[in-house]
């Protein structure tokens, strides 16, 4: 390679694990060419340029402030919740942050970032007008963010990058500049997609109005309306308090869905099984599953709908035509994965070689009667 073709900037197409390897590579090259000065500027210019993308996070005040207002803001509706605001008030928040859940998880999620299945106009609208209420950016961004999670997971590419700890995965990504690696990923990803679908498009375009009706019209108003609680009380529960919860549940699927759990199906990636964050987010917990097969429309290996009931919604729709073309894993595809590279905690039936020794002559025990 020469030396003017490593200007190039090397994260446009790669994730910055790779880019530290090629920074390696340049380094040990550099050791080659010492004896030619006229290589030896040029590798020097390259250190420099390479130098550049040392990476010193800035807090993006705003949006720092705006995290404040809504953390404080739950603690007020959370009081608010407990003296003050009518049962209807309170239920209100859970119908419509599992409601407008389905947004996130059938929408922007399975949908729009992963393409899983496919959907009619009818369903993608609705699916915006859920994913709006629930104030987590517009649908392009959100996706262009997960589709770069995905490619760079755990990579200085990573938009919330877990190995940066859990609190920065969980929302200092949100209020912290990105890494260089982020920006330039962020225009490598394919999103011509989702450029086609109008929609879409729409919602980019209108999303500051939309998110003042959606996000914070419609939750607010409807208790005012119907059973006349305060406007004051409304905004700080239905708004606030709601908001922070739903936020925080999708917080989880980037920190606890990262660290804490099982790793039946890749025991070398960070994101894991968790039952309590599958539960809390409509079945978005099975993380592990997830990163390894992405395009299945379940997001899990089981589609039982108690634990996964985004699966039971995309079902439903399908059955009326609305939901078409679903993505899936064969069993035999998920049993080869996980026992090429899961951390044996994927155990398909009695047999199986990773049932662990003392298990299974417990088990054996058992079936003769001698337990
Ligand atoms: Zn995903
Ligand atoms: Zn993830």
């Amino acid at each position: 390679m020469s030396p003017g073709e490593e200007k190039t900037p090397p994260t446009m197409d790669i994730c910055s694990a790779t880019f530290k390897r090629r920074q390696i590579t340049n380094a040990d090259r550099t050791d080659d060419v010492q004896k030619d000065d006229v290589q030896k500027d040029d590798v020097q210019k390259d250190d420099e340029s390479t130098a550049k993308v040392v990476y010193v996070p800035r807090i993006k005040w705003p949006d720092l402030g705006a995290q404040i207002f809504i953390h404080v803001g739950f603690l007020y509706g959370l009081y608010l919740v407990l003296t003050q605001a009518k049962l209807l008030t309170t239920l209100w928040v859970f119908v419509t942050i599992y409601t407008s859940g389905f947004g996130i998880t059938a929408g922007v999620h399975r949908l729009w970032s992963h393409k899983a299945y496919k959907a009619k106009w009818p369903l993608r609208l609705l699916l915006v007008f859920l994913f709006t209420i629930t104030g987590q950016k517009d649908v392009y961004t959100w996706a262009l963010d997960h589709r770069v999670h995905h490619k760079c997971s755990e990579t200085d590419a990573d938009p919330h990058d877990v190995r940066r700890g859990f609190f920065y995965a969980h929302v200092g990504w949100l209020f912290m500049t990105p890494h260089p690696d982020v920006v330039a990923k962020r225009k490598a990803i394919d999103m011509s997609d989702l450029e086609a679908d109008s929609i879409v498009m729409w919602q980019k375009r209108l999303y500051i109005p939309l998110f003042a009706l959606l996000t914070i019209g419609l939750p607010v108003a409807v208790p005012c309306y119907f059973w006349s609680e305060s406007l004051w009380i409304s905004f700080w529960v239905n708004f606030n308090f709601r908001f922070c919860i739903n936020l925080n549940i999708a917080f989880c699927v980037n920190s606890v869905a990262h660290m804490w759990g099982q790793k039946p199906y890749d025991k070398d990636i960070s994101p894991v099984e968790n039952i309590a964050v599958s539960i809390a987010s409509l079945g978005e917990g099975y993380h592990n599953y997830h990163h390894v097969f992405p395009w299945d429309y379940k997001t899990g290996e089981l589609g039982n709908y108690p634990f996964n009931i985004t699966t039971g919604f995309i079902d439903a729709f399908a059955r009326i035509g609305w939901a078409y073309d679903r993505k899936y894993v064969s069993p035999e595809m998920i049993r080869r994965r996980a026992h090429r590279s899961g951390d044996g905690s994927h155990i398909w039936g009695y047999g199986d070689i990773d049932i662990s020794k003392d298990d299974l002559t417990e088990l054996d025990m058992m079936n003769n009667h001698e337990l």
